[in-house]
């Protein structure tokens, strides 16, 4: 080993940063105790699942510029697990020479959904047809449907995302800036995780199924995906199109639809850990938390290869649940070869939050799939108690 990273920095000596909190943050947190990283968060809620682990936690808005400065300044390196933060803030920080990564810029270009999908217009990386227009409900007709609306901004987990099959169903746009996408006819929602380290090294890790419930959250991936070698050549090739792009430093996940015409369209990316990635933890080589501390560190990346197929199937929040969470069936599920849990430390469950996920490897991604299929009625919805 030669170089900057031959030398391994002592993790006591170097102060990581991390904005926001929650699940992909506490898993990072579980990596970063293997290198002896100590990472500090910033979060509003005392309660958030790393509040409880993270080696120094402060309260305070995400969204708030003074808040982030004056948590960041001292750090040495700064990063999220969450978008929707202050890039004001950020840039700041990084004029002052904290190293933030992803870049601020990034971070604004992603968090806009409109400026997102023009940038891969304007870049040549395959998309859906869309326009951008400031009152979504009064111009949803203009481009024929069906169509799907996406808020600009403010968005997540679905939320933010409607497709408008019929005029009657024009009354209910939303009347805000938006991004108004041709409907693709989808044959698989695909997603490429890509780490590119501060030295450019770049990793992709092999590519993943996912499978979405009614809310548009990720119900169970399976991994890897099943789809042939071309596919997955050109589902990993296009991905990194957009990280070489963007000339992105840190972890993107990046989103795809394999159409019923046999094309790969970027949908959108991550500039973080993703829900996506999480059997990376015990199928691959190196998991994608891990993978983030080193791209961002400057350490060689790790390997990404796949050891085993898996699926993962999110714990979920019942209809109408609110209060302490109650993991009915998890336990007797324990006694499944191969499972492994998480669970997120989240105080209160509510209608629709994830709660955890577990992992299930297996001989093929055809049994993963099976076995998490038999699972899922029992396991993967969490009430209150
Ligand atoms: P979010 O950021 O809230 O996750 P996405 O942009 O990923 O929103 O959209 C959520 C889901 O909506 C996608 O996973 C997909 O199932 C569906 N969707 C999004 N865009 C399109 C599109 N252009 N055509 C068809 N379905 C889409």
């Amino acid at each position: 080993m030669q170089g900057e990273s031959a030398t391994f920095r002592n993790g006591a000596d170097l102060r990581i940063g991390f904005l926001g909190g929650g699940q992909l943050g506490r898993m990072t947190i579980q990596a970063a105790l293997d290198f002896d990283f100590r990472i500090e968060v910033l979060d509003p809620d005392p309660q958030c699942p790393c509040a409880r682990i993270a080696h120094r936690f402060t309260q305070g808005d995400l969204n708030d510029a003074e808040a982030v400065i004056a948590w960041g300044r001292s750090l040495d390196v700064v990063t999220v697990e969450i978008e929707n933060v202050s890039t004001e803030g950020l840039t700041a920080l990084k004029a002052m020479g904290v190293q933030v990564l992803p870049d601020p810029a990034h971070l604004a270009l992603i968090r806009d959904k409109g400026t997102q999908k023009q940038f891969y217009a304007d870049h040549g990386i395959p998309t859906s047809d869309f326009a951008l227009v400031e009152d979504g409900r009064a111009e949803v007709l203009s481009r024929g449907l069906p169509v799907v609306q996406k808020l600009r901004t403010g968005g997540y987990d679905g939320r933010g995302v409607q497709v408008i099959r019929t005029e009657d169903e024009a009354r209910y746009a939303f009347d805000a800036p938006s991004v108004l996408e041709d409907a693709v006819d989808i044959e698989k929602e695909l997603s490429v995780i890509v780490a590119r380290s501060t030295t450019g090294e770049v990793k992709t890790y092999p590519v993943v199924e996912s499978v979405f419930n009614e809310l548009n959250l990720v119900d169970y991936l399976v991994a890897p995906a099943r789809i042939s070698e071309a596919v997955e050549a050109e589902a990993r090739r296009v991905a990194l199109s957009v990280v070489e792009a963007m000339d992105f430093v840190g972890l993107l996940a990046i989103e795809l639809f394999l159409d019923k015409g046999g094309r790969i369209l970027v949908n959108e990316v991550a500039p973080r850990a993703h829900n996506s990635g999480h059997h990376t933890i015990e199928a691959c080589g190196t998991s994608q938390f891990e993978q983030h501390l080193r791209a961002i560190l400057g350490l060689p990346l790790g390997d990404t290869a796949q050891r085993s197929a898996a699926a993962m199937l999110n714990l979920i929040g019942a209809p109408g649940a609110n209060g302490t969470p109650l993991y009915p069936a998890l336990g007797a599920a324990l006694s499944e070869p191969g499972l492994h849990p998480h669970l997120y430390g989240k105080a209160a469950v509510r209608e629709g939050r994830k709660m955890g996920h577990v992992t299930v490897l297996a001989d093929s991604a055809d049994s993963a799939e099976q076995r998490v299929l038999a699972l899922r009625d029992h396991i993967s919805t969490v009430h209150a108690h």
